[in-house]
């Protein structure tokens, strides 16, 4: 190893069920994969291909903690999503290959500055600083997908303050896991360590100071935060 002129930055990391912790890479992320929440935001949602952005790792917020609300903005968001854990390395994989990538899931939250966002789209300049900030990334602890298999339908929902805000299921997503990383895959090579947000279902909204999520995904978990 070479001698670091400053102090490496820490390995982010989110509790696996069962015990130790999985190591972040990167964070990927999907854009309107729900046909419910691509209307909401003005979309058609027909079969585009799927697109991507990505939040940096230490955007991460392990469940139970608090997230700041952000500054720079006035209308952050939840959204509420399936967060796939890699935990093989594939390029240009095949969607029948795909879940052999897979190390396990998570619920997560793609937390939003949504009037940064609409700012970014009107001008068309990139969505970093509306997805990727400080903070935009609490996530629920990983379950092995040996121990839970590969959920592809099951109820995905958010509360905030006890209120239903999102209700949907993973059946609806436009594109599924294994297409999801098989598109990916062809885009970068995925490698352990690597997360992928899978699109949140309709029903996102504002997120004020002192609110209480708690997102639940049917048989993969729960992630919970409040905004500070
Ligand atoms: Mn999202």
């Amino acid at each position: 190893m070479p001698e670091f002129v400053i102090t490496p930055p820490p390995q982010v990391s989110v509790p696996v069920s069962g015990g130790a912790a999985f190591p972040v890479r990167r964070i990927f992320c999907v854009g309107r994969n729900y046909a419910a929440h691509a209307r909401e935001m003005g979309s058609d949602p027909s079969r585009e291909p799927p697109f991507f952005f990505t939040k940096p790792a230490d955007a991460v917020v392990p469940s139970g903690q608090d997230t700041p609300y952000p500054a720079a903005t006035a209308n952050l968001h939840h959204e509420m999503e399936l967060v796939v854990a890699i935990g093989k390395a594939g390029a240009d994989v095949a969607p029948e290959a795909a879940l052999e990538l897979v190390f396990g899931y998570a619920a997560g939250l793609d937390l939003t500055r949504r009037d940064l966002q609409d700012e970014a789209k009107a001008t068309r300049r990139p969505w970093d600083m509306s997805k990727g900030f400080d903070a935009s990334a609490p996530i629920g602890e990983i379950v092995p997908a040996s121990a839970a298999g590969h959920p592809a339908e099951g109820a995905i929902t958010l509360k905030v303050n006890g209120e239903i805000r999102q209700s949907g299921d993973l059946a609806d997503q436009i594109w599924p896991v294994p297409e999801i990383i098989a598109a990916l895959s062809k885009l970068v090579r995925l490698a352990p360590g690597d997360l992928i947000f899978t699109g949140t279902p309709d029903g996102v909204g504002p997120l004020q100071r002192g609110d209480v999520l708690e997102g639940d995904i049917a048989g993969v978990g729960l992630v919970r935060t409040r905004i500070v």
